[in-house]
């Protein structure tokens, strides 16, 4: 589960680390309203609005925008909210922005002497063990950073069962060059940000900028949070985080109705039972010169039911040219899912008006092919994975 901007905050801020501070608004109204209350607060005479979407590279997009008046608070948030924000994360139509940030201006107007780091944490897959990853070079792209200058990137690895140790934290002030209350002050934000990111389950916690200001503090500007979905169950204080405007919709209802389903770009669909098939099924199709819509586990039991909710799901992409069903029939006897096809596909109708390609492998598969050859149904039936193949390729010509 992705977080915005001001939810990372507001973790990080209950962990200890210091904050840019800010209040979220739905509205223009309520945007100055937010700037009041953040300079009785803070003492803050400038503020920044800043569009809340998952997605990064907002200021690069006008979605980040320094407010030194009222008046400016109020026009920027009335043109942000609203507006569709293109960044280099987004897809080329933007993402519709719901409500801003107003946050405290943490830059010191007319002082130089603040610094800009990068510092996230995350999995090392490779070594079973968590990284904070940094550098000198925040508040700019970090795969720009990464490409260009790869050595301006650190790397500390923490062992999950020993926690982060003193020495690296100090490591990482150290290599960041800073030194005095600066130096303190980061070992402190290093340690709480892991502290942060162990105790909220994430699989993400990434900081750019974060922000030495010119009286030697170090606090967060930005957060990106991803909360691992396998740990909600023992979050309940999160649930209410997820913010399903800014998912894919087909997905947000598969997941409802209890399907494994995952949109991609492509034009052939898949309905598959077991992720290791689906997997091979994707590679399938595209060896055969497809490019797959989705990933769709359809689980154990595929009925008639569970066939028909995912030929709809399939269904509402409209860039699906084709479908392919691939059963591997262990526990399920192939000519039930057979069956299931006929009867979903009765059910739809006209719905259906792409091909439907069926691969039914395993217990009783040829019964299963003569069950679906006989329905007059335009379903064609292969029982080989080559036959799947050359049919994907056969319909994708038309
Ligand atoms: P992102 O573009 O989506 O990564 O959003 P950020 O939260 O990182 O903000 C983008 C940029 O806005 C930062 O890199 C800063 O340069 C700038 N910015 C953020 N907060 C402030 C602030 O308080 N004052 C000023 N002057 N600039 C800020
Ligand atoms: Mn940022």
């Amino acid at each position: 589960m992705n977080l915005h901007e001001y939810q990372g905050k507001a973790i990080l801020n209950s962990f200890g680390v210091r904050i840019q501070r800010g209040i979220v608004a739905d509205n223009h109204l309520k945007a100055v309203e937010a700037a009041k209350q953040l300079t009785v607060e803070t003492g803050t005479s400038w503020w920044v609005v800043k569009a809340q979407i998952h997605a990064g590279g907002r200021g690069k997009g006008g979605g980040v925008k320094l407010a030194k008046s009222l008046q400016d608070v109020e026009t920027i948030s009335k043109n942000i909210i609203g507006m569709m924000l293109i960044t280099p994360q987004t897809s080329v139509e933007g993402k519709k922005v719901n409500q801003v940030l107003i946050a405290e201006d943490v830059y010191y107007p007319g002082e130089a002497q603040h610094e800009e780091f990068y510092m996230s944490v995350l999995l090392n897959r490779a070594t079973g063990k968590n990284m904070i990853m940094y550098s000198t070079e925040g508040g700019m792209d970090i795969e720009t950073v990464a490409e260009e200058t790869p050595h301006l990137i650190f790397t500390e690895e923490i062992d999950p069962t020993l926690g982060i140790l003193a020495f690296q934290a100090r490591k990482i002030a150290f290599n960041l060059d800073l030194s005095g209350d600066a130096f303190k002050e980061m070992v402190k934000f290093v340690t709480s940000l892991y502290t942060a990111y162990i105790n909220s389950d994430a699989t993400l916690f990434e900081i750019n900028p974060v922000l030495k200001t010119s009286d030697n503090k170090i606090l967060a500007v930005d957060a990106k949070v991803t909360i691992d979905d396998s740990s909600l169950f023992r979050h309940k204080e999160y649930i209410n985080l997820r913010d399903l405007r800014e998912e894919n919709p087909i997905e947000v209802e598969a997941n409802a109705v209890g399907l494994n389903y995952v949109a991609l770009d492509g034009n052939v669909g898949c309905m598959v039972n077991g992720a290791g098939l689906a997997m091979s099924t994707m590679d399938l199709i595209k060896q055969s010169g497809g490019e797959p819509a989705n990933f769709l586990d359809v689980g154990g039991t595929a009925d008639a039911e569970r066939v028909e909710t995912g030929f709809r799901i399939i269904l509402k992409d409209p860039k699906v040219k084709a479908i392919l069903v691939n059963i591997f029939g262990g526990i399920v006897r192939c000519d039930r899912v057979a069956q299931g096809i006929v009867d979903a596909y009765k059910n739809m109708g006209d719905e259906i008006k792409i091909p439907i390609i069926v691969r039914l492998q395993g217990t009783n598969a040829v019964e299963a092919k003569i069950l679906i050859d006989q329905s007059g149904l335009a379903v064609h039936s292969v029982v080989e994975f080559q036959e799947a193949a050359d049919k994907v390729k056969e319909v994708l010509a038309f």
